[in-house]
């Protein structure tokens, strides 16, 4: 269970293979009337095996490495990284990574017809254009979880505007093609206010954060 306190931050050595890469997003809630997406960087899901046993976890890189490095499922890679401050605020176990280096690629050519889309991901500044909708968590964590449009977003609920009181927490977003198969919208967010209870996310700030994408864009 993640800590909800600050912790200290401490380096660490890792390596395994890549199994999905996300654009790593915070998004910033107040009520319904705005959620706001940023675009940090990339989470990296890695899994390191060895013998009959494994362990998975996430680093976060930025734009700069994923570009320079062009990542892409199934590479190995090695590097070192810091555990976040506030796990509660940061979904990967891993960020400010350095010394990144490919030790192995991913065999090219193999295609697998989407979705999900496993392709290597696009700039942060088309996740930003295309806009995201809210996704279930289980089909993030299913049949959507390789693909290049999947998020898990470190989320930040304004919950006292005079205090700057913040609440934190993790939620799924789809920026895929509106006519995927496997989408799935889940269980609508409540975001709540400070003695005002609740508000449902229903779906009306996809439609306007999506308007600019047809179905199949
Ligand atoms: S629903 Fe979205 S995240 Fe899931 S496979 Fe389709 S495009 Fe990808």
């Amino acid at each position: 269970m993640r800590s909800t306190s600050e912790s200290i931050s401490e380096k660490v050595s890792w390596c395994g293979t890549v199994v999905s890469i996300q654009p790593r997003t915070r998004v910033w809630r107040y009520i319904t009337h705005n959620r706001t997406h940023y675009h940090l960087g990339y989470n990296l899901f890695v899994e390191e095996r060895w013998a009959q046993d494994s362990n998975a976890f996430t680093v976060a890189v930025s734009e700069k490495q994923q570009t320079k490095g062009a990542f892409r499922i199934g590479d190995t890679l090695q590097g070192t990284a810091w555990t976040p401050k506030f796990p509660n605020r940061e979904f990967a176990d891993y960020y400010r990574a350095g010394s990144l280096k490919a030790l192995a690629r991913a065999e090219q050519g193999v295609v697998v017809d989407p979705p999900p889309f496993t392709m290597a991901p696009p700039l942060l500044s088309v996740y930003e254009e295309r806009g995201a909708r809210i996704l279930s968590r289980s089909r993030w964590k299913g049949k959507c979880f390789r693909c290049i449009w999947a998020n898990m977003a470190n989320v930040e609920i304004q919950w006292d505007f005079d205090r700057d009181i913040k609440r934190y927490r993790f939620e799924t977003f789809c920026y895929g093609p509106k006519s995927c198969k496997y989408y799935a919208m889940g269980r609508t967010p409540m975001v709540p206010y400070k003695d005002r209870g609740s508000f449902p996310d229903d779906g009306s700030l996809d439609e306007i954060l999506t308007e600019g994408r047809g179905e199949d864009d």
